[in-house]
């Protein structure tokens, strides 16, 4: 295991130097905040929201330690978030509850446990964070990355929350050169650390699936090289790497499959990857009260899963293209 993975686990990773003309901060623990003098853009970078999901950690660990010998010096407003620690330690996706459900208030609601607990301490670490920054509401940014239990057509891609205010270009030109193979708009809300970020801050905040999930030192690291460019240039100001791959495919969630029943089942098998385009229709999932068939415009299933606790999502149906809300509003 790598030092640094090493002291992130075992909580001494703020015995790390930092630049003080920073003004490092361990807001909470796996918190550090960065102030640099003059930010015009305050930038929120999560990992480990899913503790087993260790390949963004090490992305993350690798710009602090960037940033602690002086290699990358950042001109924005920076809070750097290793979601879910006793997780990691254990190599699990949580240990009681998905976090990344329980965002927006709903670890009020839901029954105790840590990461009900660390999911208010994030919400409140990032207000405190939004609250203090004088980079103007159109230059706050989140990327909070992950990587997927299933393999996937389109290796890399970024699931944009549901928003009502405006995202860039500029935050799409981002997507782009992290070389990213595919953009999913979502349109419901939902539980999801970047919804929070964006809906609460007006950020444009967005999930990014980099690839798929292993644990420390198994991660084929240069896969995620192109992400940690475009997070450099995003947070030292410095122009965009240009993108080497074909244009980004664009799509919209056009439904949600909702398991409801515990007779509920899939027709997938398990190693159909995600995106797998579905024949117009194709009974995709049933329970005694509803079927699921394919539409002829919605055909690209992502995330099917039917071990999901019953009034959980068992998987969403995508239909190609983006929508007018997140380019041109
Ligand atoms: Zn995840």
């Amino acid at each position: 295991m790598q030092p640094l993975t090493d002291q992130l686990l075992h909580c001494t990773l703020p015995d790390l130097p930092l630049p003080a003309a920073l003004h490092p901060r361990w807001l909470a623990e796996g918190v550090l905040e960065l102030r640099p003098e003059h930010a015009r853009r305050a930038v929120v970078v999560s990992a480990g929201i899913h503790g087993n999901e260790t390949a963004p950690v090490e992305l993350l660990l690798a710009l602090v330690a960037a940033i602690g010998a002086g290699t990358l010096c950042p001109a924005t407003d920076l809070l750097l978030v290793f979601g879910n620690l006793p997780a990691m330690r254990a190599n699990r996706r949580y240990l009681h509850h998905d976090m990344n459900r329980l965002f927006g208030g709903r670890h009020r609601t839901a029954p105790r446990s840590h990461e009900a607990t660390r999911a208010a301490e994030l919400e409140a670490v990032t207000a405190a964070f939004f609250e203090h920054t004088t980079a103007p509401a159109g230059e706050r940014w989140h990327l909070d990355m992950h990587t997927a239990i299933r393999g996937s057509l389109y290796p890399q891609f970024a699931l944009v929350p549901f928003h009502a205010h405006a995202y860039s270009p500029a935050f799409f030109d981002l997507l782009a050169a992290a070389e990213l193979d595919a953009v999913v708009q979502h349109t419901q809300v939902g539980g999801t650390f970047s919804h929070f970020v964006s809906e609460q801050f007006q950020a444009q905040s967005v999930t990014l699936e980099l690839g798929k999930a292993r644990p420390f030192g198994q991660n084929d690291l240069p896969q995620f090289a192109p992400t940690g460019r475009a997070i450099r240039a995003l947070i030292t100001g410095a122009p965009l790497p240009e993108r080497q791959k074909p244009p980004v495919h664009h799509f919209t969630v056009a439904e949600s499959i909702i398991k409801t029943s515990e007779q509920f089942t899939l027709n997938l098998p398990n190693e159909a990857e995600n995106f797998t385009c579905l024949p117009p229709g194709y009974e995709i999932a049933a329970q005694p009260d509803r079927r699921w068939v394919v539409s002829d415009t919605a055909r690209h299933i992502l995330f099917p899963n039917a071990g999901v606790a019953t009034g959980l999502r068992a998987g969403m149906l995508l239909a190609p293209g983006a929508p007018r809300l997140s380019l041109s509003e």
